[in-house]
């Protein structure tokens, strides 16, 4: 970076700081040349939320695709605009959150985020989407995931 005393490019960091809301960064460089310190901010870049298909290819995540699945599974069902525009801010915020480190989430975290919030609201909502979300084969299989449903979820949350 260029000085602004002497207009030398060669300087050292003796200081970075990330600063409160974590989208800049604050350094404090040192001309190499004649010695004054000035500081400089960089934005972070924001990287947008990656989703890893069961493929293995990658896409950027995609707030509608999820509005769909609900909007489906909630059909006809007694929930509010509202309710179901909070669900998907929720879910939302959670795959942003688990995602955090890499920028990165798998399809399938996403599926499981959508199911747990859709048992908090509306159980009928919830078998749907798992109906599809997970391809039962056969009425057994659909039995043992109500009975999971009424054991790990509740515990989970109360
Ligand atoms: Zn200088």
């Amino acid at each position: 970076m260029r000085c602004p005393y002497c207009g030398n490019d060669d300087d050292k960091v003796i200081d970075t700081r990330t600063l409160a809301e974590g989208d800049s960064v604050r350094r404090r460089r040192e001309c190499v040349n004649c010695g004054a310190r000035f500081t400089s901010y960089e934005k972070i870049e924001d990287k947008p939320l990656m989703v890893i298909k069961q493929d293995g290819r990658r896409e950027p995540f995609d707030r509608q695709k999820v509005v769909r699945g609900i909007e489906r599974a909630l059909e006809k069902r007694p929930v509010s605009q509202m309710d179901s525009e909070n669900l998907v801010n929720e879910i939302e915020n959670q795959s942003a959150k688990k995602g955090k480190t890499t920028r990165e989430i798998s399809s399938s975290d996403i599926g499981e985020l959508v199911l747990k919030n859709l048992y908090l609201i509306d159980k009928v909502a919830y078998i749907r989407f798992a109906s599809v979300y997970r391809h039962f084969e056969n009425p057994d299989e659909f039995v043992e995931e109500i009975r999971k449903m009424e054991g790990s979820f509740d515990s989970e949350n109360s």
